[in-house]
């Protein structure tokens, strides 16, 4: 999977990926992460890429132009190379790159909030482009004709689409196939099914007086899935009561949840 950043700070989100899981991901040749500078597009002597808005008002704006001539010179680049991949595959080139148009995701904290299940979506694409912001964001004429996607990390305000797009990628880069050692663990985990993750334990067995639950080493897997389900709930209960509204759940575990609600514990039979 290809990810792309146009961005006014690219050494900030390559410092910030090429390390770790993500970093030894690209090492392996599973994905490719580039920045491209959109400073480099600027159309002036003193390489300056924002004016004041229209209107007045505080801050500055990025410009259309740098962002636009960055796009075009990318979009150009990836239908290239998919041309080329296209050609060693021994099939008709399609310059146009007419068959499905790369997504460009402007980081935005007036997008749809970006969730876990936008991360699976998008790990099915074989390109993805985030644009990100800075100062008071960007020129809206550039945004109406590039972007497809407007995403948010949450409702607070930033000061640059940098970490935003950061923290996609490396939600999104997991669940490509390969990218965690083991398949598994990417199987179930927070948000999967709307349910909250189970805790869990590694050793010693005994910690600070805390005892790893005995089932858990009980070695009987249909018991210890049933207690994981059931600590699912519990938690999602806890924290996230609103994700359970989405929740699949068996009459039994919507008993359970409702107690958890209501008075902070399972009722035990
Ligand atoms: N004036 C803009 C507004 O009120 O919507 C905010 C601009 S913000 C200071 C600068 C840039 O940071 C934005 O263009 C965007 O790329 C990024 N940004 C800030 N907060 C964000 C968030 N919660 N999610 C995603 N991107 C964010």
């Amino acid at each position: 999977m290809n990810f792309y950043i146009m961005t006014l700070f690219p050494e900030m989100v390559m410092d910030g990926l090429n390390t770790s899981i993500i970093g030894r991901a690209v090492n392996k040749g599973l994905l490719s992460i580039e920045a491209l500078n959109i400073r480099d597009y600027a159309f002036n002597k003193h390489h300056s890429v924002d004016d004041y808005p229209y209107g007045g008002g505080a801050g500055m704006l990025m410009q259309a132009e740098p962002v636009y001539q960055c796009y075009d010179a990318l979009a150009r680049q990836i239908r290239e190379r998919k041309a080329g991949e296209e050609e060693r595959a021994g099939e008709q080139p399609d310059m146009a790159c007419g068959k499905k148009r790369t997504r460009v995701i402007y980081l935005s904290p007036q997008g749809k909030t970006f969730n876990q299940s936008m991360a699976e979506e998008f790990a099915q694409e074989e390109d993805l482009v985030f644009l990100c912001g800075h100062y008071e964001g960007i020129d809206e004429r550039v945004l109406e004709e590039i972007v497809t996607d407007y995403v948010s990390i949450g409702d607070y305000v930033l000061t640059g689409g940098e970490l935003p797009a950061m923290i996609m990628i490396d939600a999104i880069s997991r669940l490509v196939p390969g990218v965690l050692h083991n398949d598994v663990s990417a199987e179930f985990e927070s948000f999967q099914d709307n349910l909250l993750e189970y805790p869990q334990y590694s050793r010693p067995e005994v910690w600070h007086d805390k005892k790893v639950p005995e089932i858990l080493m009980s070695g009987h897997h249909a018991n210890i899935e049933k207690w994981r389900r059931e600590q699912s709930v519990i938690r999602t209960a806890k924290n996230r009561p609103d994700l359970l509204e989405k929740a699949e759940l068996t009459e039994k575990e919507k008993k359970l949840a409702k107690e958890i609600q209501r008075d902070g514990q399972p009722v035990t039979e």
